[in-house]
This record gives structure tokens, C-alpha cells and sequence, in this order.
């Protein structure tokens, strides 16, 4: 197996330009070589120990596996994230959350308090921290393989106003300990339905905890995220949620029912809608 026939074989489950991008990153993260290298045919120049984990890798990632659970790390708001399985992989489209929350915070003058609700691999509350070093940010999960992941990451990049704590916010226990201005979130949103559209690389090792939802109840985050609203944010305190494109309506309308104002989506970089922030109305 080498460079070229690791492309060929990813090929038919990922499409040829991403193969080839997978099989970039690759040789670039393990062994150094640029894309001028493996233009030059430099990838023929491995040593026989990096030959072999070459066949290692390549072995995974033919077997399915995401090419970040196989390197242990993904690049996020310009960081580098560790991921296992026990953790989503983070999508550029939750940049634009992250992008979203620091416009918020540069907007409001007074320093942030900030939750992140299903904080999963901690990437938006960490990007979160380093943006905005005045703030203070807390990252909930009900995974404590995931917040063992969450904590890591803040340890590594050196976030030190980001912290995490266990909670299953749907089961109504949550107790803020005092007011926050912001919440976030990129809670499960995928309907079991959906599943059936999905690539295998997701479906087959991503974290079913972290992405699905029950086709009869497909709102219960928000449900959840709208309730800890009321019960910490401060007045004019907003949040900002990621959510399922085919939902939005219904999402929005929840909102709205739950007696917050300027309930507004933002489309991500696809053109779909993908960001909601609304605000919590005036005392
Ligand atoms: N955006 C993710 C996906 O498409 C889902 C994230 C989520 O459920 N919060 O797989």
C-alpha cells in the first residue's frame, strides 16, 4: 500500500477530492510531507518503521475510520482538539457558532459568563476561552469520557477560565451557580430517520449519544437549553445554538413560546440554516 493506491481505496465511500485530502493530511501529520513532496514522489522515501504505520493507518481509514479518531487530534477555530469516539468530531460549521458567541461578547462590553451545554470534546467552550481571555466559561456534559476529553483539551491549549462538570440537562436537575449572559450549545439534533442518509464513517463511529434524537421528540435539547435560559440567564443575555437545518421553523417557534425576543438563523457556509441566537427579553 502507498500514497496513490491509499487514495484509490478511499475513494468510492469519500469521493476522489476528499480521499486525496484525507491522504494529504496524513502524510503531512505523520511524516512531514507536503503536498510539494508527494508531488515530487517523496512519499516513495519513507523509512521501513514509517512504511509500516503507513499500513497501520491505512488499514483504519480503510476500514472506515475517521481519519481525526485516527490521528487523535482535528484543527478547530485555528486549535488543535484531541477527539476519541467518545466525542463528535468538530465541523467547520461550528466555527461559525464560536464566531457568533465572540461577536456577542465583543458587542456587550461587559465581560462574559458563559455556559456550554453538551460541550462534548469542549471545542466551542475552549475556542470560546481563548477568544475572550476576560471571560469565564462552563463546559456541561453528560459524558465523563467526553469531559475527560473537554478537560484535556483546556489543559493543552492552556484555556484557564474554562472549567466542566456532569450534568444530564434534560433530566431538569441543573443548577447554575449564579447568573451567565451567554448560552451555548451544539446539543444531538439528528432525527433517527436521518440516519439512513448518513456516511458510514459517521454512523459506524461517531458517538450516536451525541448526534441523535427521537423522531417524536426532536426539540427535547432545546426544550432543555430554553428552560436552564430561564433559570440563568440574566436579562438581555442571549443564546446562540447550532441546529438541525430541517428544523428550523419549529426550533424558532419553540424560542419564541419560551418568551424570548429577536429570534433570529444565521445559514453556515453551505447555505443552510444553522445558527439560532435569540435573547432573553429586558427585566
Ligand atoms: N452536524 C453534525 C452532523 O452533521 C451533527 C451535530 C449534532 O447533532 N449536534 O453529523
Amino acid at each position: 500500500m502507498n500514497y496513490q493506491e491509499l487514495i484509490k481505496c478511499l475513494a468510492p465511500a469519500y469521493g476522489l477530492g476528499e480521499a486525496r485530502a484525507i491522504a494529504n493530511m496524513v502524510m503531512d501529520e505523520c511524516f512531514g510531507l507536503t503536498q510539494t513532496d508527494l508531488l515530487l514522489g517523496k512519499d516513495t522515501t519513507l523509512s521501513s518503521d514509517q512504511r509500516k504505520d503507513f499500513e497501520k493507518i491505512a488499514a483504519r481509514l480503510i476500514a472506515g475510520e475517521p481519519v481525526q479518531y485516527v490521528l487523535g487530534y482535528t484543527h478547530f477555530c485555528g486549535h488543535r482538539f484531541l477527539v476519541s469516539p467518545s466525542v463528535l468530531i468538530p465541523r467547520p460549521e461550528t466555527e461559525e457558532l464560536v464566531a457568533a458567541a465572540v461577536a456577542f461578547a465583543e458587542g456587550r462590553g461587559s465581560s462574559i459568563c458563559a455556559l456550554d451545554l453538551c460541550t462534548g470534546s469542549g471545542c466551542i467552550a475552549v475556542s470560546l476561552a481563548l477568544a475572550l481571555p476576560e471571560a469565564r466559561i462552563i463546559g456541561v456534559d453528560i459524558s465523563s469520557d467526553a469531559l475527560g476529553v473537554a478537560k484535556q483539551n483546556a489543559d493543552n491549549l492552556q484555556a484557564c477560565n474554562v472549567g466542566f462538570f456532569r450534568n444530564d440537562i434534560l433530566d431538569g436537575s441543573f443548577k447554575p451557580d449564579g447568573s451567565v449572559n451567554l448560552i451555548v450549545s451544539n446539543p444531538p439534533y439528528v432525527m433517527q430517520s436521518e440516519a439512513e442518509k448518513m456516511s458510514a464513517h459517521v454512523l459506524d463511529h461517531e458517538p450516536h449519544l451525541a448526534l441523535f434524537v427521537p423522531d417524536d421528540d426532536p426539540l427535547r435539547f432545546y426544550r432543555a437549553i430554553a428552560d436552564i435560559g430561564h433559570r440563568s440567564l440574566s436579562p438581555e443575555g442571549a443564546i446562540l445554538v447550532e441546529i438541525n437545518s430541517a428544523l428550523a421553523g419549529p426550533i424558532s417557534q419553540l424560542f419564541k413560546d419560551k418568551g424570548y425576543v429577536d429570534v433570529s438563523v444565521k445559514a453556515d457556509q453551505f447555505g443552510r440554516p444553522r445558527i439560532l441566537q435569540c435573547t432573553m427579553p429586558h427585566a
